[in-house]
């Protein structure tokens, strides 16, 4: 028989409203028991979990795990390890890859190819247009019945509203909500970076707030048309936050997400770090030992080019409070891995995005957490119930009789993020070499460990 007994550790199930110390007794794959000094069964391997969090296996709805076609920036295995070192137990695995996830058939390829290759649980979500072009429609109800929990056009955004409007019909009538990477072509053309003072100074094409605010509001009103449940991914501007809290107040079904990197840099940083640490960085991590040891990068990194960009100071300040007031209520990474020899070339040439899996629930600790904004509680929410709610998946939650998907972290250990520790096959991060505070220390999937760090002992 297949079991763990994790003891001793601080249990936060937000589900059950239960945050308590207490042990939990995984077996044959599901939760058995939550409570204190459970009896261990007769064989039963323990954990000793004294001094950490016991939470639900997180989840990460935004991956691109490049496969099909890509697979020299990542592959399904590669990518999935990523995930457990992070501390998710599930990702949700984005459908521009090459050939993009737009048919049946891709579906049952990557699902195959998860069972056999995945770290973690793979979901996939399919596409809203054939070829990701905005010109066509998908076969929304073949890409359900084939397995997909949401569908998205992400990196590309549906220009044409009409084409919008039916896939929310569909989508809709399927129970699946709609991922919406918002993005006016028209309003950012060919912009690489947030249009504000760093721009200008930069000499760089920009990208401006409303070229998302202009979308999250179109969704708004499909949502309210529709009754489509429609989530907006990485949320950047100050106005899409306060768009999405005024839309939820008249109760219309729209969500949003938003990406430690957006809520923890700035624009200031694609004038290099000494521009950024003198000015939107000097508050930053007030809480750690980081404070004071400043990582350094030149002007025009690469590594700081995504899209939607990072935008100013007030934009970081309201998605902050946009997370603290429950407007948004998902956390994700947009783990989106390039090859080296793609990113080092001009800024304007490099393509958008970095990884993220292994480093956002330290910068989400960092920033929502120890510094005082979230709590605890509310950090593992947007993590689990939220994700789990927004996609109709029964995970993200301990109750018993649950899948046995346990993420152990402690929030308080201290460490360096480093290049040749990633299981990303990519290593396009901005945050080499940062202190970094709060670690998973053990992922479980189905019951059983795929993730423990170094030095940390399964038995005791
Ligand atoms: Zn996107
Ligand atoms: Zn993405």
């Amino acid at each position: 028989m297949n079991s763990l007994l994790l003891t001793g550790g601080r249990v936060i199930d937000p589900a059950n409203h239960f945050d308590s110390v207490a042990d939990v007794l995984l077996m044959d794959g599901k939760v058995a028991a939550v409570g204190k000094n459970l009896p261990a069964p007769a064989g039963v391997e323990k954990f000793n979990a004294h001094g950490k969090v016991v939470a639900p296996g997180l989840i990460d709805l935004h991956v691109h795990l490049r496969e099909p076609g890509q697979t020299a920036k990542e592959t399904i295995a590669t990518g999935s390890a990523a995930a457990a070192r992070g501390g998710f137990t599930s990702i949700v695995c984005m459908p521009n890859t090459s050939p993009a996830i737009d048919h049946a058939g891709n579906v049952a390829l990557i699902r195959e190819r998860a069972k056999t290759e995945g770290v973690v649980n793979v979901f996939v979500a399919g596409a809203i247009s054939k070829g990701l072009d905005g010109e066509e429609l998908a076969p929304i109800g073949g890409l359900k019945k084939a397995g997909v929990i949401a569908i998205t056009d992400d990196g590309h955004c549906v220009q044409n509203n009409d084409l919008m409007r039916r896939a929310c019909e569909y989508a809709h009538m399927f129970d699946l909500p709609v991922m919406d990477h918002c993005q006016d072509y028209s309003l950012v053309t060919d912009g690489v970076m947030h249009e504000g003072y760093w721009n200008v100074a930069l000499g760089l094409r920009g990208w401006p707030s409303a070229g998302e605010e202009m979308i999250v509001a179109r969704n708004i009103l499909l949502a309210e048309l529709t009754g489509a449940r429609i989530h907006c991914q990485h949320l950047s501007a100050a106005g899409s936050v306060a768009l999405i809290r005024d839309a939820k107040k008249r109760g219309v079904p729209i969500s949003g997400e938003a990406c430690p990197h957006h809520f923890t840099l700035t624009d200031a940083a694609v004038a290099g770090s000494e521009k950024f640490w003198a000015g939107d960085g000097r508050q930053l991590f007030r809480s750690s030992r980081a404070e004071g040891r400043h990582p350094a990068w030149p002007a025009y990194d690469t590594h700081f080019k995504m899209n939607p960009p990072l935008r100013s100071a007030k934009d970081r300040e309201a998605v902050l409070a946009g997370l603290a007031d429950g407007t948004i209520e998902i956390l994700a990474s947009d783990h989106a891995p390039h090859c080296d020899y793609e990113k080092e070339v001009e800024f304007d040439y490099a393509p958008f995005g970095i990884i993220g899996l292994e480093t956002e629930l330290a910068l989400c600790l960092m920033q929502l957490v120890h510094a005082r904004r979230l709590s605890l509680v509310d950090l593992i929410t947007k993590y689990t119930l939220n994700p789990a709610r927004l996609l109709n998946l029964k995970k993200g939650t301990l109750s018993v009789g649950a899948e046995a998907d346990v993420t152990v972290f402690d929030p308080d250990r201290e460490w360096v993020f480093r290049r040749e520790d990633s299981a990303s096959k990519s290593r396009n991060s901005p945050f080499f070499g940062w202190h970094l505070k709060g670690r998973a220390v053990a992922t479980i999937v189905a019951g059983r460990p795929v993730f423990v760090e170094r030095g940390e002992p399964v038995a005791v």
